[in-house]
């Protein structure tokens, strides 16, 4: 194939190890990666210490390399990029682009029908010191924006009209101000995650349109659910990954990723069945709804 892009990611949060559908956003990035003859970088989210249980990040990097998906470079800890998050909060700040905002979740549900924020704060001019949560002036005429795998996306107004958090009232940074940082940091091109990330997308474009980079191509990748419709996740308590046992998980993350791994693959060992998954790989077979994964 043709080579459009230089790095691709995984950037798992240390709340829990991997379970399946985590398996698959790390499966699809790395063969997307691959397949476009990319660099595969995996950065640990680690910006969130009331949501991390100990010892994960180190559980996620283990599963990794058991399941054959071996990173490049080094290892990305996101901590590490706060005093940057803090520079860029600091810019956006002189640009008049961002305001306080003292709202609780209670007071927003009353005022908003739909639960998104309708931007109270925006003329109130309170103080950034303080238990306030930092808004970004989110003023967009029209959303909508391709997506690789989901085709052409658009979003309702009010969501495109949100102003969004970028510093949470608890002092820590929001997932959407990281994740865009440290991907331009990066140089991260393509975007593969799962597709519950897709509201955040009209946020992510509009980081990247205040801070005058051009925006990665976005895959978004259906999600695994279990019977009751519910996303795999690590809150509903989906068991993790047994590292043990890596080759036959591996092959169904493959296949509910719509390729079709031949059965005999799952007596090979990880590597070379993530070998035979780059070299047949197919975007366009990549299936775009959720999913129950079959597991036999
Ligand atoms: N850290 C995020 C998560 O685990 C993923 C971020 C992303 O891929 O954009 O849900």
């Amino acid at each position: 194939p043709a080579k459009p892009y230089l790095r691709g990611r995984f950037a798992p949060s240390p709340s829990g190890p991997l379970h399946f559908g985590s398996l698959v956003a790390a499966v699809g990035s790395y063969l997307i990666a691959k397949y476009y003859g990319a660099e595969w970088q995996v950065r640990i989210e680690d910006i969130d210490p009331p949501r991390e249980i100990e010892g994960a990040a180190d559980t996620i990097l283990r599963q990794l390399e058991a399941f054959g998906l071996h990173w490049d470079g080094p290892i990305i800890y996101q901590s590490e990029s706060i005093p940057r998050f803090n520079e860029i909060l600091e810019e956006l700040k002189q640009q008049d682009l961002l305001y306080a905002c003292d709202c609780t979740r209670k007071k927003i549900n009353k005022l908003s029908e739909d639960g998104r924020y309708p931007n109270i704060c925006q003329d109130k001019n309170l103080s950034f010191d303080g238990e306030v949560a930092w808004k970004l002036r989110h003023r967009q005429d029209d959303y909508h924006f391709y997506d690789q795998i989901q085709g052409q996306c658009e979003f309702e107004t009010s969501l495109y009209r949100e102003d969004f958090t970028v510093k949470r009232k608890d002092g820590l940074m929001a997932y959407q101000l990281a994740v865009v940082v440290d991907d331009i940091n990066a140089g991260i091109d393509h975007v593969v995650r799962g597709i519950d990330l897709l509201d955040s997308t009209p946020r992510q474009l509009r980081l990247y349109q205040v801070l005058g980079k051009p925006a990665p191509l976005w895959y978004h990748l259906p999600l695994a659910i279990n019977d009751d419709g519910n996303k795999l996740s690590k809150q509903n308590h989906a068991p993790s990954i047994d590292s043990q046992n890596p080759s036959k998980q591996l092959h169904q993350a493959i296949a509910f990723l719509g390729q079709k791994p031949p059965v005999a693959l799952r007596q090979e060992a990880p590597e070379i069945i993530i070998d035979w998954a780059v070299e047949h790989f197919s975007l366009e077979s990549i299936p775009r709804q959720q999913q129950i994964p079959y597991f036999d």
